[in-house]
């Protein structure tokens, strides 16, 4: 009888090679494009390596952290917040303020050209999904009801973002 390889991989797998559920994690490459048009290329295994779980979900998967659970949903500190994937400053601290909501919530972007803007109709609602259109990582939404000048809400998950404080 003909002995026929088995699907054993060679070596055994390190640690780093599994995700939580204990499969090998995929190697494809992520392409995105930003908003000029250019191609911006991270290895999925990379994201994966340097985002917590929670990280990944929310920016790969348009997760949504708990209310009241995140890093920044309290934080006053003055800083820029950066995109957790790929570090664009995204928001600075004099546009945020306390939306009462559990998580951070700005009135404006930094710069309008930092954010997309995509119609999201899932869970059977009609909402404004904010994108980093540098790399294309979910943010979170936009919401009519914030305060002025704007009267916009981008109420976004901290674990999309990373607070430069200005005093480090
Ligand atoms: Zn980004």
């Amino acid at each position: 009888m003909p002995v026929y390889g088995t699907c054993r991989p060679r070596r055994p797998l390190t640690p780093e090679e599994l995700d939580d559920s204990g499969t090998k994690k995929r190697d494809r490459r992520v392409y995105l494009v930003n908003n000029q048009g250019e191609t911006v290329e991270f290895k999925e295994i990379d994201i994966r390596d340097r985002l917590t779980p929670l990280q990944y979900r929310v920016t790969q998967e348009a997760g949504t952290e708990r209310a009241f659970t995140g890093d920044y949903w309290s934080t006053k500190d003055p800083g820029m917040y950066h995109c957790i994937v790929c570090d664009e400053p995204l928001f600075s601290s004099e546009t945020k303020y306390d939306s009462g909501s559990g998580w951070p919530s700005f009135w404006e972007a930094l710069d309008p050209e930092k954010v997309n803007r995509i119609v999201d109709r899932s869970h059977g609602m009609e909402r404004v999904e904010a994108t980093c259109a540098n790399c294309g990582a979910h943010l979170g939404h936009i919401f009519p009801d914030g305060p002025r000048p704007t009267g916009e809400r981008f109420c976004m998950n901290s674990a999309s973002l990373k607070l430069e404080r200005d005093d480090t």
